[in-house]
């Protein structure tokens, strides 16, 4: 099907066809309509699939209903969290958001180690509503108290697997332990072991089961 029969906003609409998209992909056909409908969702997708945009499009147009065009960064709140693997994955989460926010006035900005926490904490401090991350180098803005998350209200655990694979259970347990108990989660992995099954049962509400 055509992202046109979606009931998104011209802009995300204008973003999608600058992007050469036409027609939506197995999983983005499946996933927006739930994620629209405010459901928790787990997603069965590998990388290649479209599921950036499965999950970022439909969580772009409910951040739209109270966008602000205000500069003052209170204005601007956390209210998408995307933690991601690696630097490489939220580097690109990061640029897909960017390119489908483009003619909103939703700010993003995307943070990961191995790099000066300055310039990420400047960005921050301006406001962000989507923030994309890994989560070790989350949890040290969290303790230096650059980002506020109070006001989340859609998380996504993309790659879910792979971050358990590198130990970021932990890391995972204590920012989910920070957000705001009523809000949406997706999570999305390749594969659904016993820990996965596990993590999605202790962070997500009765989960909509998407694969394709
Ligand atoms: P992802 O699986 O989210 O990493 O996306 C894989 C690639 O497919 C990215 O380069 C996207 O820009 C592209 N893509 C995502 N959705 C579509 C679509 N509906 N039509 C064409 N390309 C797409």
């Amino acid at each position: 099907a055509r992202f046109s029969t979606l009931p998104l906003d011209a802009k995300l609409l204008r973003a999608v066809a600058d992007a050469g998209y036409e027609t939506m992909t197995p999983i983005q056909a499946k996933a927006i309509p739930v994620v629209l409908a405010g459901r928790d969702v787990m997603g069965a997708a590998q990388t290649g699939t479209g599921k950036t945009a499965a999950f970022s499009i439909p969580l772009l147009q409910k951040m739209m209903r109270h966008e602000s065009a205000s500069v003052s960064p209170a204005r601007h709140p956390v209210r998408a969290l995307v933690l991601a693997p690696t630097r490489e994955l939220a580097d690109q989460v990061a640029n897909n958001v960017k390119t489908y926010a483009k003619h909103t006035q939703l700010r993003s900005t995307v943070v990961f180690g191995g790099i000066d926490m300055k310039p990420q904490t400047l960005e921050l401090k301006k406001g962000v509503e989507v923030l994309i991350a890994t989560p070790g180098r989350l949890l040290d803005h969290i303790e230096a108290k650059n980002c506020n998350l109070s006001q989340v209200e859609y998380v996504v655990l993309d790659e879910a697997d792979r971050m358990l694979d590198i130990g970021f259970l932990p890391d995972l347990q204590r920012i989910l332990s920070y957000l705001p108990k009523t809000r949406q989660t997706l999570l999305f992995s390749a594969t659904f072991s016993p820990e996965i099954k596990k993590l999605a049962q202790s962070y997500l509400q009765d989960p909509l089961l998407v694969e394709v």
